[in-house]
């Protein structure tokens, strides 16, 4: 059976870059007021807790989705078998994402000014993993940081799939117990 264009439609890097970027022209279009005035260090701060909120975000949608609900599970696995082909993600799958990235603080927040800038935070939290996850799979010398990381995703790739799923952070595999062991 042919699948539906919804599911075959699907943006490889650096073009799928264009749906979270899309979120962070919305946002921008609609920033609240009292964000730009006297709550400038304070929004800064919960716009850095929606990295790390994306961060969390990552790691949940890659072990559980990604790993665990077909057809994410073959599309994903692709890409763990040959690290040149991209992650197959559906555009409607990501327009999905980023709506309720924008739309699910504002709305458990009850509109709150803060709303945005967390949003904001997440999304560019999704745009740095796509533009490190990317960097981690070519074949330039890295930092120390960046090469800590490719170690990481390496392992998770090619060694066992069960441990290291996280692209810009180990914490979350240390709080879940999926670190790769020290060898
Ligand atoms: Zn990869
Ligand atoms: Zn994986």
């Amino acid at each position: 059976m042919a699948e539906p264009w919804m599911l075959r439609v699907a943006l490889a890097y650096p073009a799928s870059l264009a749906v979270p970027c899309a979120g962070l022209v919305v946002l921008a279009m609609n920033w609240p007021v009292e964000v730009l005035g006297d709550q400038g260090l304070a929004s800064f701060s919960v716009g850095l807790a929606g990295v790390a909120a994306w961060t969390l975000t990552e790691y949940v949608l890659h072990r559980w989705m990604l790993h665990g609900v077909e057809p994410f599970r073959s599309w994903h696995r692709v890409h763990h078998h040959n690290a040149a082909l991209p992650i197959r993600v559906p555009v409607l799958f990501s327009l999905l994402l980023a709506a309720t990235v924008i739309g699910l603080p504002a709305l458990i927040s009850g509109g709150s000014a803060f709303a945005a800038p967390l949003s904001a935070g997440m999304l560019l939290g999704n745009l740095l993993q796509e533009s490190v996850h990317h960097r981690l799979h070519d074949t330039q010398p890295l930092g120390d940081w960046l090469e800590a990381k490719r170690r990481l995703h390496g392992f998770h790739h090619f060694r066992d799939e069960r441990r290291g799923y996280g692209t810009l952070t180990d914490f979350w595999d240390r709080i879940f117990g999926t670190l790769p062991p020290r060898a």
